[in-house]
């Protein structure tokens, strides 16, 4: 179900175990080949395709767009929430939701500078309401294995703007690719390093990290897939219910 599509009536006759989702994205530079909004529509496009293989158990909210995209910033056309901005959007969607007596809660997140802010956002509302179950999960960690086995570059691994998100973006909104216009590339630090909080124009001064230029539509299906079915296990055992067992057992 989309709340957005339905009336007031239908939502109060809901049954109060269903999963109220929250896709979360981003406003920000994609390099030169990809659409600044490439991450809300990945997010969008991946929960979207979740609520239409459970419908009756999710409640599908609108995309939380403004993302925390400061270290996007300095490329042209990013708007960024700031953090604590961004921390109340997502804060007030729950407890909106919440007064609605809604129970369940998960954010489908498409930008890797909200996970922070959606881990805190989170964290706070379980501290002042314990009986809440909540949770989030970037889509794309569901394509972590997927992406290993299929992606053609150098880079397996999911980053900004990369073959992963190009693949993505050529299955779900092809138009709106501009892979001639791709770049590979992106800085690493020397001597390695890790836990380094970096901007990416620091990394990039294309905008774009890893290697587009291998992104295909047959990839990114394969991707797009993984994660909707990844997602579909998840939340349906959060409708139904999990207990927590010994780990000998689970
Ligand atoms: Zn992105």
């Amino acid at each position: 179900m989309k709340l957005a599509e339905m009336t007031t009536v239908e939502v109060d006759q809901l049954s109060r175990d269903v999963v109220v989702v929250i896709p979360t994205g981003s406003l920000e530079q994609h390099g030169p080949h990809l659409p600044l909004f490439t991450d809300s529509i990945l997010a969008t496009a991946v929960s979207e395709a979740v609520e239409r293989a459970i419908p009756d158990k999710v409640l599908l909210l609108p995309t939380v767009w403004m993302g925390a995209s400061a270290h996007h910033q300095a490329f042209a056309g990013t708007v960024s929430a700031s953090m604590a901005g961004y921390i109340a959007a997502v804060q007030d969607a729950v407890r909106a939701m919440t007064r609605h007596h809604f129970t369940k809660f998960f954010l489908i997140n498409g930008h890797g500078g909200n996970v922070d802010p959606n881990g805190v956002a989170l964290r706070e509302i379980k501290a002042e309401n314990p009986d809440l179950t909540v949770g989030a999960s970037n889509y794309y960690t569901f394509c972590e294995s997927e992406g290993e086995k299929l992606l053609r570059g150098p880079l397996k691994r999911i980053r900004h703007a990369c073959e992963a998100e190009t693949s993505l973006m050529l299955h779900v909104a092809p138009h709106l690719v501009r892979l001639d216009k791709a770049q590979d590339g992106g800085l690493v630090t020397s001597p390695e390093t890790s836990g380094l909080i970096l901007h990416f124009d620091e990394q990039t001064d294309v905008g774009s990290y890893g290697y587009p230029s291998y992104g295909t539509a047959q990839v990114g299906e394969a991707l797009f897939n993984a994660a909707v079915t990844g997602l579909v296990r998840n939340l349906s055992a959060i409708y139904e219910g999990f207990v927590l067992v010994s780990r000998d057992e689970g």
